[in-house]
C-alpha cells in the first residue's frame, strides 16, 4: 500500500501524466484539493473510489483517512493542483506519513506556470535577454522571506512567474515598472487549460487595469518580463550558420 502525491495539471484532463491517470482510475481513496483541482480531473477517479475534498480538512482528518486506507491495505492518491512540488503543502503530510510509518511517491505534473506559458504561446526564456525564470508569490498570510520580496527578485530583470498574487496586480504592477520599466510585458492567465481560460496581455503600466475590469481575483498566473516579446533576439540554435555538437553551419 502506498500514498501517492499526484499532479493533478493545471485543468485540462487530457494533461495528466499516464501514470497519474492509471492512479485515479485504480485508487481506492482520494484526497483532492478541490479548491483548485478541476472537477473534470477528479472524474478520471472510478466510481468506486472514495472521495474527500481536502478543502474542507484538517491534516489531523487527513491523517484518519491514510491510516484508513493502510488498514486496508489499499492505494490512496492525494491529488493537487499542478505539481505537488509548487506550493503544495505536502511537507507536513509527508512528515505524518513518516509518523505512521507509511510508504510514499510522488508523481509530478504539468504547473500551472507552465499551462501558463503555453496558453500565451510563449517562450519564458529569450537568449541574451532573460534566461532565469522565478517561481514566486507576494505575500498572504503567508509572510515572504526578507530576502525574496519582489523588489528584490525584480532586480535581476528575469522572466517571473507569480502565483496566488492576482488579486494583488495593481500593487505588483507598480512594483514591478521601477524595475522592469512601464512598457515591460506582461500577461494573466485565469484558469489556464479549463474550459473558461481568460488571457489578459498589457504591459506593466495598463495591466492592472485590464486585469481589474476582467474582474479576475483569483486561480491566475501572472507573467512578467520581456522574454514575452517576439520582437527581440531569437535563439541561433536553427540558424544556418550556426555549428554545434550535432550540425555543422553552412559556411563553416
Ligand atoms: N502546485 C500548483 C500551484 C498551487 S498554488 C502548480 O504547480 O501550478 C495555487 C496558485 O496556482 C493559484 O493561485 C494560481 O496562481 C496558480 N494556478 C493554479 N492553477 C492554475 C490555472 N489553471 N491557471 C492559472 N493559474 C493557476
Amino acid at each position: 500500500m502506498k500514498v501517492y502525491f499526484v499532479g493533478a495539471g493545471p485543468g485540462d484532463p487530457e494533461l495528466l501524466t499516464l501514470k497519474a491517470q492509471r492512479l485515479l482510475k485504480s485508487c481506492k481513496y482520494c484526497i483532492y484539493a478541490g479548491s483548485l483541482v478541476s472537477p473534470d480531473v477528479v472524474t478520471e477517479c472510478a466510481e468506486t473510489t472514495k472521495l474527500y475534498d481536502s478543502a474542507g480538512m484538517t491534516l489531523e482528518e487527513m491523517e484518519e483517512v491514510f491510516i484508513q486506507a493502510r488498514d486496508e491495505q489499499e492505494d490512496l492518491v492525494r491529488l493537487h493542483t499542478g505539481d505537488p512540488s509548487i506550493y503544495g503543502a505536502i511537507r507536513e503530510q509527508m512528515n505524518s506519513l513518516d509518523r505512521l510509518g507509511i510508504d510514499y511517491e510522488v508523481v509530478p505534473g504539468v504547473s500551472s506556470f507552465q499551462a501558463a506559458a503555453a496558453a500565451l504561446s510563449t517562450e519564458l526564456t529569450a537568449p541574451e535577454v532573460s534566461q532565469t525564470i522565478i517561481l514566486s508569490r507576494t505575500s498572504g498570510r503567508t509572510p515572504m522571506p526578507e530576502k525574496e520580496k519582489l523588489e528584490v527578485l525584480a532586480q535581476s530583470r528575469s522572466t517571473l512567474c507569480l502565483f496566488l498574487s492576482v488579486h494583488k496586480m495593481d500593487e505588483v504592477a507598480k512594483n514591478l515598472a521601477r524595475f522592469y520599466g512601464e512598457e515591460c510585458p506582461a500577461a494573466i492567465v485565469f484558469h489556464a487549460s479549463w474550459p473558461d481560460q481568460q488571457i489578459v496581455r498589457g504591459t506593466l503600466k495598463d495591466i492592472a487595469a485590464k486585469v481589474a475590469t476582467a474582474a479576475i481575483r483569483k486561480t491566475a498566473m501572472i507573467v512578467v518580463g520581456q522574454a514575452l516579446s517576439r520582437d527581440i533576439p531569437v535563439s541561433k540554435l536553427y540558424h544556418r550558420h550556426f555549428t554545434h555538437g550535432y550540425r555543422q553551419g553552412e559556411g563553416q
